[in-house]
């Protein structure tokens, strides 16, 4: 991750452990995921077992988790400097 923003040069990391918010908001972001595609699944394929929809679920989000930890910490950003400028 870059540490500044190249555009408007604005410090993404402001302190040791800044990004530890984010892990929540990527958790927020991943759980229902994981459920709507847990039940997806198990609507689809009704002879699939809740271990195996579960599975799917995993199998799924796990590309996805790129993208998570991006928009997680986009997201993180925004909240932080709303609440403390
Ligand atoms: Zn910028």
């Amino acid at each position: 991750m870059n540490e500044k923003c190249s555009s408007c040069g604005l410090q993404f990391d402001r302190e040791p452990g800044y990004f530890s918010g984010a892990m929540y908001i990527s958790y927020a972001m991943a759980v229902p995921i994981a459920a709507a595609v847990t039940i997806l699944a198990g609507l689809a394929l009704p002879s699939l077992s809740f271990e195996a929809c579960v599975g799917v679920a995993f199998v799924v989000l796990t590309p996805l988790s790129p993208l998570l930890f991006r928009y997680s910490r986009i997201f993180w950003i925004h909240f932080d400097r709303n609440v403390d400028p």
